[in-house]
């Protein structure tokens, strides 16, 4: 429809004219004014240049564009929220399929449920679902695509009382690599359901996808209570302990971060390393206080943020703190057992932090996460007590190699504590041991059957990649 300007630019046998006249949306070529702000993704360490960039509007849209890449041998980078930190929703010379104006969610209160178009972000989403009263495990950054974010897992606050995202996906449809509409659900093609569960954007393009819903808040009791980061070794020694025995209805993240000039920090702490005790109770509100009190009492925090608040502002937290452009590069695996000397080496590390910018997450795992069946979903790592994330970041490009340089260096002192295990949302372009390591032999070898099954010439390969079988 919208051709932006575009005129017979040749690619092969067919032009991108005749793909603009053929969609509801818009396509951006390199020169149309909003070029550059298309091909843009959050992570601003990635700059590339596509050929064409399709704002979807629809299904139909889509499969024009899946049909378009196909006949042209494109690169296909499919886009829902743009937040992929490898760089795998934009690329060069490529077509970049994007979702984000499919953004449409509609809850059924009845069944709790909901169904979500491809696009659709995390704060839109709990918009619609908390106004029903009911929300999903979502992401700690409301700009979050919920698309990526449910097909390679999903941690957020909720991941303990509900599980991971992927694991209350009841339903997709799917557009495929040979252009067709397909769903996965418990009773049609539950293997694609299986492997959607945790196997990432390998098998096509999620056009909607229906999750079941919990009944959360609106308010709950949740936030982040900052101690002196001088103070992290005794206060994660702390941290493990109290993290033993809690209801699932907690869920907690322990974060090394240095302070940022955010009017809820004391002006003389901006700057300077913290630690954050980030809490989120999502039931009865006494209980609530009641569970997160020992993380609030121990003693001169540097800021307490930690209280009654709605669920949406709490998932909008963290927001001003991850605008988009930042770079980012994440390093990530799964804490076997948060002994003496992976608190020392994490602590130390943040001491030495080469970027202000930069950050390490401990998020305590277990709760439902753990008592689904291994076997359930493609995504494999349910048992150990914490997912580490070591996120190297600066808010330009200036130093950014030397801050990945610390990333690795500190997951690579911290290995002795790892499983080995990758998660793939967490994972950079890190190659495909890593992607085979977040599997394990046996799933990658299943989720290689359904890749030979739905996209045998390996169409969607921006991703982290199944390779089919004969590649
Ligand atoms: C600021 C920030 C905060 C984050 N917080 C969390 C967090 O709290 N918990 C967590 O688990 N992860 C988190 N992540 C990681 C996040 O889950 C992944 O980056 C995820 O891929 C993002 O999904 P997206 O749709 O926004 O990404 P995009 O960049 O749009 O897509 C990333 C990949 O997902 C696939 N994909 C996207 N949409 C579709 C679709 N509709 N159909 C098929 N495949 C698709 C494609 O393979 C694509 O390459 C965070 C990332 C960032 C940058």
């Amino acid at each position: 429809m919208a051709t932006q300007g575009v005129t017979q630019t040749v690619l092969g046998d067919g032009t991108i004219a005749e793909l603009a006249e053929a969609v509801r949306g818009q396509v951006m070529v390199p020169g149309d004014a909003e070029y550059d702000e298309a091909r843009a993704i959050w992570n601003g360490a990635h700059d590339r240049h596509p050929a064409l960039v399709v704002r979807c509007t629809g299904v139909a849209d889509v499969m024009r564009a899946v049909e378009f890449a196909r006949g042209q041998d494109l690169d296909v980078a499919v886009r829902g929220g743009a937040h992929s930190i490898p760089g795998f929703s934009t690329c060069d010379g490529g077509i970049v399929i994007d979702l984000g104006a499919m953004d449409g969610v509609r809850v059924d209160p009845q069944r709790r449920t909901a169904r979500a178009q491809g696009g659709t972000q995390w704060g839109q989403f709990d918009h619609e679902t908390q106004a029903f009263g009911l929300a999903v495990t979502g992401g700690l950054v409301s700009t979050t695509g919920l698309a990526g974010f449910t097909l390679g897992g999903g941690i957020g606050y909720l991941v303990r009382k509900q599980g991971l995202t992927c694991d209350n996906l009841m339903s997709a449809d799917v557009v495929t690599a040979d252009g067709r509409v397909v769903t996965a659900s418990a009773d049609e093609n539950p293997d694609l359901l299986w492997g959607l569960r945790g196997g990432g954007g390998n098998f096509g393009i999620a056009v909607s996808l229906e999750y079941r819903l919990q009944p959360v808040g609106p308010t709950v009791i949740g936030g982040p209570t900052f101690y002196r980061g001088d103070r992290a070794p005794e206060i994660l020694r702390f941290y493990r302990d109290f993290v033993r025995e809690l209801p699932d209805e907690l869920t907690t993240i322990a974060i090394l971060v240095w302070a940022p000039p955010a009017p809820f920090i004391p002006p003389e702490w901006h700057g300077k390393p913290l630690i954050g005790l980030v809490s989120c109770y999502a039931g009865p509100l006494d209980d609530g206080e009641r569970a997160v009190a020992p993380l609030r009492e121990l003693g001169q925090p540097v800021a307490d943020l930690m209280g009654p608040l709605p669920y949406t502002a709490l998932q909008g937290l963290l927001d001003p703190l991850w605008p988009h452009g930042k770079h980012a590069y994440m390093k990530a695996g799964y804490v076997r057992e948060l002994d003496d000397a992976a608190i020392e080496t994490a602590t130390r590390y943040h001491q030495e932090a080469t970027s202000p910018a930069s950050e390490i997450h401990f998020h305590h795992f277990g709760g439902a996460v753990a008592r689904v069946d291994e076997a359930a979903t493609a995504y494999r790592e349910r048992q150990p007590p914490y997912v580490v994330n070591v996120i190297a970041a600066s808010h330009g490009p200036e130093g950014f190699d030397s801050h990945v340089d610390w990333a690795h260096r500190l997951y690579s002192d911290l290995e002795p504590s790892l499983t080995g295990g990758a998660y793939i949302n967490f994972l950079s372009a890190e190659g495909g041991d890593r992607v085979k390591a977040a599997y394990g032999e046996e799933k990658f070898a299943r989720l290689q059957a359904l890749k030979d099954e739905y996209d045998p010439t390996n169409l969607f390969h921006l991703n982290q990649n199944i390779p089919p079988s004969r590649t």
